[in-house]
């Protein structure tokens, strides 16, 4: 099959290449987004690859139609870029990759309580410096403390299970609960009553209706005095312009997060030269106590590697009119039709 794929980037070629072997599909990359502007690049191929950096319009759908493009598939779990219900008036299939290494962003996760708690960021610019003092570089012990996971899905549940290794009392809140979990002495709570006694809470809930902007001021109010935030889930289940407040009272320690609200204008892009329009994110990133990191938490071998197989899985199975569970029916928009 030949397909046009989209926001590529120099390492995912090599992967997708290889899982690729033998040429079975006819892969030509683009390092453009696809957009109206681009539409035209289309032309000649039966599907579509794109990432959620890739705003899929319902115009964008209508013109891809018309080039014959009968499958967009996406690199990535999320599909809220896509206008679900307009491709399936068109008769394009959609397809992603629902899972491919809950330990890659558990484990991010991980670094950034490591990184904030041990301030490990600061000490590597400082010793560079040759200042070898200790001055406010004083952390804490993990073990012992009390670690809430809001979201208990893939990820949740392999980052419930990196702190209980470090000896923390793990706690958690999702609306559907699971045994597993319960049964390595994980407790369900209230959302508040989780805001009450974490001394860190970590984000593992989609970005949805509900969970958008879960986290603001109310929430912050009602978070212990100096605790820690993490979220590699999506930045809107923050209000980022609460989060700041909440940093200038010192009523919120740390914040630690892979993903960001205003990120498609930011993120994945090389803006050194640039001036930084957004001053929210300036003003996050002018905290000492606040570490960010450009959605990279998935970024692994194993993830990337992964990711490229089951896009090509993905690209056989639609050739071959197999069912696939990594198709994206209607009813699913539901869950995620909100953007990050
Ligand atoms: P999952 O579907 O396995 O788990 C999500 C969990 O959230 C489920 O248990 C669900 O019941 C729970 N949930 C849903 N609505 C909730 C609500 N209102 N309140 C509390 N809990 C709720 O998903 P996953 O694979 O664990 O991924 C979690 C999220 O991580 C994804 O939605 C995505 O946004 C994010 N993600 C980030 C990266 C990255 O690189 N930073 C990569 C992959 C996924």
């Amino acid at each position: 099959m030949k397909v046009a794929i989209f926001s590529t980037k120099y390492y995912e070629r090599e992967y997708l290449n290889n899982a690729n072997a033998g040429g079975k599909h006819q892969l030509t990359f683009y390092d453009a987004s696809l957009n109206e502007d681009s539409i035209n690049l289309t032309i000649g191929h039966e599907a579509v690859c794109v990432l959620l950096s890739d705003k899929i319009s319902k115009t964008v759908i209508d013109k891809l139609s018309a080039n014959n493009i009968k499958l967009i598939d996406l690199r990535s779990a999320g599909f809220d870029n896509v206008d679900i219900e307009a491709a399936a008036k068109r008769n394009i299939k959609v397809m992603r990759v629902p899972a491919y290494s809950p330990q890659a962003i558990a484990e991010h996760a991980v670094s950034l309580i490591l990184a904030l708690d041990r301030k490990t960021y600061k000490a590597y610019n400082r010793v560079r410096e040759n200042n070898f003092s200790l001055n406010n570089l004083m952390g804490f012990n993990l073990s012992g403390k009390t670690v809430g996971v809001v979201g208990t899905g893939k990820i949740g549940r392999a980052f419930s299970a990196i702190m209980l290794g470090f000896g923390c009392k793990v706690i958690a809140y999702d609306i559907k609960e699971s045994d597993l979990l319960k049964e390595k002495g994980v407790e369900y709570k209230t959302f508040e009553e989780l805001l009450q006694v974490s001394d860190i809470i970590s984000i593992h809930c989609p970005l949805t209706a509900d969970t958008r902007h879960l986290f603001n001021s109310f929430a912050f109010g009602k978070m212990k005095v100096g605790a820690m935030l993490i979220n590699t889930s999506r930045g809107a289940v923050i209000q980022t312009s609460h989060a700041v407040e909440a940093l200038k009272r010192a009523q919120l320690g740390y914040l630690g997060i892979d993903v960001y609200e205003g990120e498609e204008n930011l993120f994945f892009k090389d803006l050194s030269g640039s001036i930084v329009q957004d001053d929210l994110i300036e003003r996050l990133m002018s905290f000492n106590n606040v570490l960010i990191t450009p959605h990279q938490a998935f970024f692994t071998k194993e993830a990337v590697e992964q990711i490229a197989l089951t896009t090509i899985k993905n690209f056989t199975d639609f050739e071959n009119g197999i069912p696939s569970v990594n198709e994206v029916k209607i009813e699913k928009t539901k869950l995620l039709q909100l953007s990050s």
